[in-house]
C-alpha cells in the first residue's frame, strides 16, 4: 500500500514525519481536468495529473488513528488561529 508522509507536532513541539496509508483521489482544486478553470495553465495542486493521493481513513491502523486525531486537531487548531488573525484585521479597519 503506498504511503503519504505528513508533518505533525508531538507532544514537546518537535516535528515528525508519519506516513499515514494513501489513496488516490480527483484532485479537489481541478476536479479531474487538470487544469486551471479549464485553460491551459496546468492545476498548482496535482500538476495535470488529475488525481491526488489523500489519507485513506478507512485502512487506519490503531496507531495510525492516534496519529490522525493529532493531525485533526492540528488542523483545527491552525483554521482557528488563520480565523482569529482575518477577525483582528478586520476590526482594525
Ligand atoms: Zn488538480
Amino acid at each position: 500500500m503506498k504511503k503519504i508522509p505528513i508533518l505533525l507536532e508531538d507532544e514537546n513541539g518537535d516535528d515528525i514525519e508519519y506516513d499515514f496509508p494513501s489513496k488516490m483521489e480527483v484532485c479537489f482544486q481541478c476536479k479531474g481536468y487538470g487544469t486551471y478553470f479549464s485553460s491551459d495553465v496546468p492545476c498548482t495542486i496535482c500538476n495535470g495529473a488529475r488525481v491526488v493521493s489523500v489519507i485513506d481513513t478507512e485502512s487506519l491502523s490503531e496507531e495510525d488513528k492516534m496519529m490522525y486525531d493529532i493531525y485533526i486537531q492540528e488542523e483545527e487548531y491552525e483554521k482557528e488561529y488563520e480565523y482569529e488573525i482575518k477577525m483582528e484585521r478586520m476590526m482594525r479597519r
